[in-house]
C-alpha cells in the first residue's frame, strides 16, 4: 500500500539551528551525556523530574555499589570537575549510592558549565516532533523534537534538535505476578519497592512483621540477608522468599562460583534458608495479590497446585522495565523480548551474557528509526538487568560525537568494559559480574553483586534488582 502524504514538507535544516540537545534525566548517565555534549561544543538542556540530581541513586543510597570509584566516574565529567577543586575519591574503594551522589553527582552538577544547563523539577511527559506525530515521514529528520514538560506551575512545550532519554528504569518495577501484569487491587503500603533500607529508615515497616520477598536475584538476596539481621533483634519477624523457578542457581551458592563475592552472597542467603531462618517458596508462580484486612494475600500456583500465603509486607525484587509511555510518538526500534534497541539486545540478552561480557557499543547499536533520538543508560538495556555505568558513559560519548558530526569517533567504541575486573575491588578480592545463562535471567531478576566486606549488611551491594 502506498501512503500518500497530503501535508507538504514543512521542515528545513535551519529549523534545527541553535536548538539544544535535550537530555532526559540527571542521573549518572544523563549528567555524563551533558558533559560529553558540552565538550563537543553542543548546546544542551538536562530535564530532571526531581529537585536534585541522582534521584534514583538516592532511593537506593544505603546500598553499596559493587564497582569501585574508578569504574563509576565518567571521563568527560572528570574533566569538568578537575578545575573545580574536586577531590577524587580513592579509586579502589566502593561507594554507597549516597557516596556516589555526595562525592560525584552533586559536585558535577555544581560545576559551572553543567549548573547552567540542568533544569530541576521538570518531568518530561511526552516526546514528539513539532507538528508531526509518528505517522508523518517527510522532512522528519529536519523537524525539531517537541518535548512536553510538566512542572509545578503547569505544562510547557519546548523544542530540541536531538533527544537523549537517560531516565532510567528504577521507578518502573516489574509487576509481582508471573503474567507481568500489575495486580488489580490497590496494595498501598503492603508492597515495598526493591532494596528497602531494612536496617535503617525503613526498619519499622519490617520489624516484627511477616515479610515475603519476591525475586531470584541479588537484590532479593541482599534484602533477605538484611531482614535476617533484623529478625535477630526483632522477635516475630518472619521471612518468606518466593522464586518463580525451582532454584536460585544464579546466586552462586559455593566456591564453584567463579565470583568470590557473588558466591559469598549466595552462600549467605542459602545458609539462611538451610538454617530455617528463611522459608523458601520455590516454583511459586504468583497470579494475584490482594489486601486482606491488615495483611495481604498472595495467590498463585506451586508445581501446578493452587498455593497462597498471607503476609504483612511484600518486597518486590523482581527487576525493572522501561517506561515507554512518553515515547509514544517516537519511532522506536526495540527488541520484542528485552525492550532494548534491536542491535543492542542480542549483546545483552541475559540468557547469553553477563555484564562482564557485554561488548562495548555506541551510536550504531543505539540508533532507532527516529533520527537523532537515543535511549542511553539503564533504560537502554530495557528489561536486561546487567547495565553498568561504564557502558553508559561510552554510550553517551559515542552519541555526543555523532551529534557533533564526528561519525568516525562515534563508531570507534572503546573497550570500556573488560571481561573481568570491573567488579574488582581492593577490599574483597576480585569478582566479575558473570551471570549464568538461565531462563530466569530473562525475567529481569538477574544481578551482579560484590561483597560489602567493609560494611554492615545494610550496605551490601547489588546490581539492578
Ligand atoms: C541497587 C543498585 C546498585 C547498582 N550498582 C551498580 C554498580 O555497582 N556499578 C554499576 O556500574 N552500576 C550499578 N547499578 C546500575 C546502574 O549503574 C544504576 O542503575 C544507575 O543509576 C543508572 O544510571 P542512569 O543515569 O541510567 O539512570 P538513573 O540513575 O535511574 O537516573 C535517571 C534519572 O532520570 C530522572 N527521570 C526519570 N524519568 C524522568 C522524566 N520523565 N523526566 C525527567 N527526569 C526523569 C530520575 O529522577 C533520575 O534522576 C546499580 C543499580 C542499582 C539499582
Amino acid at each position: 500500500m502506498t501512503l500518500t502524504l497530503t501535508v507538504p514538507p514543512r521542515a528545513d535544516a535551519d529549523r534545527l539551528t541553535g536548538l539544544p540537545v535535550a537530555v532526559i534525566g540527571a542521573g549518572p548517565v544523563g549528567l555524563a551525556a551533558a558533559a560529553h555534549l558540552l565538550e563537543q561544543g553542543l548546546p544542551v538542556v538536562v530535564y530532571e523530574a526531581g529537585n536534585q540530581v541522582g534521584m534514583s541513586v538516592r532511593a537506593w543510597g544505603h546500598t553499596r555499589l559493587f564497582s569501585p570509584w574508578r569504574y563509576v566516574i565518567d571521563d568527560a565529567a572528570g574533566r569538568l570537575l578537575e578545575p573545580t577543586g574536586w577531590t577524587e575519591p580513592r579509586r579502589s574503594s566502593l561507594p554507597t549510592g549516597h557516596d556516589l551522589v555526595a562525592r560525584y553527582l552533586e559536585p558535577l552538577a555544581q560545576a559551572p558549565e553543567l549548573a547552567r544547563v540542568i533544569r530541576y523539577g521538570i518531568r518530561v511527559d511526552a516526546v514528539s516532533r513539532q507538528g508531526m506525530d509518528r505517522t508523518r515521514s517527510t522532512g522528519r529528520a529536519d523537524t525539531p523534537f517537541l518535548l512536553r514538560l510538566r512542572t509545578a506551575d503547569g505544562v510547557e512545550d519546548v523544542t530540541a534538535r536531538a533527544v537523549i532519554d537517560a531516565s532510567g528504569t528504577y521507578t518502573s518495577p516489574n509487576p509481582l505476578t508471573a503474567a507481568g501484569i500489575a495486580p488489580a487491587a490497590d496494595l498501598g503500603h503492603h508492597v515495598v519497592h526493591a532494596l528497602p533500607d531494612v536496617l535503617g529508615a525503613d526498619r519499622a515497616r519490617f520489624a516484627g512483621k511477616r515479610v515475603l520477598v519476591v525475586g531470584a536475584g541479588h537484590s532479593a538476596a541482599n534484602t533477605l540477608i538484611n531482614l535476617a539481621a533484623l529478625a535477630k533483634d526483632e522477635p516475630g519477624t518472619t521471612l518468606l522468599w518466593a522464586i518463580r523457578n525451582a532454584g536460585t542457581a544464579r546466586l552462586g551458592a559455593d566456591a564453584a562460583d567463579g565470583l568470590a563475592a557473588r558466591g559469598q552472597l549466595g552462600s549467605n542467603v542459602h545458609g539462611l534458608v538451610e538454617s530455617g531462618r528463611i522459608e523458601q517458596l520455590a516454583s511459586y508462580e504468583i497470579d494475584d495479590v490482594r489486601p486482606d484486612g491488615d495483611s495481604v494475600t498472595v495467590t498463585g500456583r506451586r508445581a501446578g497446585e493452587p498455593f497462597a500465603v498471607t503476609v504483612d509486607v511484600v518486597v518486590n525484587a523482581t527487576g525493572f522495565r522501561p517506561n515507554l509511555n512518553m515515547l509514544r510518538e517516537i519511532r522506536l526500534g526495540l527488541d520484542d523480548i528485552v525492550e532494548a534497541p534491536r542491535a543492542l539486545a542480542p549483546l545483552i540478552d541475559p540468557n547469553l551474557h553477563s555484564c562482564g561480557s557485554v561488548p562495548p557499543h555506541g551510536v550504531a547499536e543505539l540508533a532507532h528509526p527516529e533520527p537523532n533520538f537515543f535511549i542511553a543508560g539503564m533504560k537502554s538495556y530495557g528489561r536486561a538487568p546487567t547495565f553498568l555505568l561504564l557502558t553508559g558513559y561510552e554510550q553517551v560519548r559515542s552519541i555526543a560525537a555523532e551529534l557533533a558530526g564526528d561519525h568516525q569517533a562515534a563508531r570507534d567504541v572503546q573497550l570500556v568494559l573488560p571481561e573481568t575486573g570491573v567488579c574488582t575491588t581492593d577490599v574483597g578480592g576480585s569478582s566479575s559480574c558473570g551471570v549464568p545463562a538461565t531462563n530466569e535471567a530473562a525475567e529481569g531478576s538477574s544481578c551482579c553483586a560484590a561483597p560489602a566486606p567493609a560494611a554492615p549488611p545494610a550496605s551490601s551491594s547489588c546490581c539492578t534488582n
